[in-house]
């Protein structure tokens, strides 16, 4: 099963550890700074529909989440957004979660949005930061990944870094474990998947 609840979970944190870099990215701002813009809030709330949170449990994550914000401008302000995701306001679409290649080219960030791919928007040196700080320590393996998104393969840096902070990397292989990550969703899968075996 791949429904897990963010809420009640007292392991919340580790589920974290599994979330591709461009969630990580907007959970560590949404729990730092209790706040996401517009197509932050869009990209994770699809994710964690995608994780298989109900509507409710996605109510009640985002109303923890965004702990500095009252009641009155919650409902107001964001839980519209939410509902719409799920395809219950507006159109009533109910979206899908965003895959790799909408997140890389269809919603790009604009200066002060943290939302969209890593790969594809973090300077060089902010990479490579990153990097260091989710625990890639290795020169090559650093080196490897930015020569990656250098040459714009967004996806292979992520299945590399999937491969590397989870000791499946091997040099002589390219991508033996998993194929090319196609979507966030997947990797959390794989990457929970890989825990258990
Ligand atoms: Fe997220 Fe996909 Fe970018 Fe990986 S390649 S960080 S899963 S958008």
């Amino acid at each position: 099963t791949n429904n897990y609840s963010l809420i009640d979970n007292p392991n919340a944190d580790n589920l974290a550890e599994h979330f591709p870099l461009c969630m990580q990215h907007l959970y560590q701002n949404l729990c730092e700074k209790h706040h996401l813009k517009h197509f932050a809030r869009i990209q994770f709330n699809l994710f964690l529909k995608g994780i298989g949170l109900t509507v409710e449990e996605a109510l009640a994550f985002w109303r923890k989440s965004f702990s500095e914000i009252d009641e009155a401008k919650f409902l107001k302000d964001y839980a519209y957004n939410i509902r719409h995701n799920y395809g219950l306001e507006g159109k009533r679409q109910d979206y899908k979660p965003l895959n790799c290649m909408s997140i890389i080219s269809s919603y790009r960030p604009n200066s002060g949005e943290i939302h969209g791919c890593p790969f594809r928007e973090f300077s060089q040196s902010n990479l490579s930061a990153k990097l260091v700080q989710m625990g890639v320590r290795d020169e090559e393996h650093i080196k490897e990944i930015l020569n990656l998104t250098e040459g714009e393969h967004y996806q292979i840096a992520c299945t590399k870094y999937f491969e590397i902070t989870r000791g499946l990397s091997d040099k002589n292989n390219d991508n033996v474990i998993i194929g090319t990550i196609e979507h966030p969703n997947e990797y959390l899968n794989a990457s929970v998947s890989n825990e258990k075996n």
